[in-house]
């Protein structure tokens, strides 16, 4: 069932504090800038997989409704198209904002209505980090390790389709500037330390 601003408030507790703690972040800055005018919404060509659309996503920031925001399964699909940031008549940089809540659902140990896609991009960051660019066979494996064995088996057909296409590559990539990636990796990483 589709969830209306009303019937989300009614339900939930309000925490005061999670606007100043989303406005502290570079694109929660323009949060209150929104009109609330549903163009992101009618642009999202992920919405039929979200429990809110990213319009009710900042409507419900806007109200502190932290925990509603934070265990979303939006804030994990939005797969960062820009579509609706490109449309949005305030300039709201939508993805962005969805990477800082995100970060912020894994620091509050927020759990995630779709497990795996934690995992998915703890995985995704370990093989970038390690070898500059993505390696699809270890994403798959390393995935396996964090959650089942039946990622493997999902995901071998279209691996080995793409493995005859030449489109995946059994050993890692070799990339200059791999040793950059890997500084620019442990700054972020020191930061993050930082704040904890
Ligand atoms: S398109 Fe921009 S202004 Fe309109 S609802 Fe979405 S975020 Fe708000
Ligand atoms: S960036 Fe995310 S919220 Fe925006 S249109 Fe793409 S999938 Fe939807």
């Amino acid at each position: 069932m589709e969830q209306t601003h009303a019937n989300v408030v009614k339900n939930q507790n309000v925490d005061s504090s999670f606007l100043e703690e989303v406005k502290k972040t570079e694109a929660g800055k323009k949060i209150l800038d929104c009109i609330q005018c549903g163009v992101c919404a009618g642009s999202c060509h992920a919405r039929f997989a979200m429990d809110y659309g990213p319009m009710q996503i900042i409507k419900m920031a806007q109200l502190g409704l932290k925990e509603d925001v934070l265990s979303s399964s939006t804030i994990w699909i939005c797969a960062s198209c820009y579509t609706c940031t490109s449309r949005c008549p305030r300039g709201i940089d939508i993805p962005l904002l969805m990477s800082s809540l995100k970060n912020m659902a894994i620091e509050n140990n927020v759990p995630a209505k779709i497990p795996a896609k934690p995992k998915f991009h703890k995985a995704f960051t370990e093989i970038v980090g390690k070898y500059g660019r993505m390696h699809e066979p270890q994403l798959q494996v390393r995935l396996m390790n964090k959650t089942s064995p039946k990622v493997l088996f999902n995901n071998a057909s279209l691996g080995l389709k793409m493995w005859r296409k030449g489109k995946v590559k059994m050993m890692p990539p070799k990339l200059q500037g791999k040793a950059q990636v890997k500084t620019i990796f442990r700054s972020a990483l020191r930061k993050e330390e930082k704040k904890e």
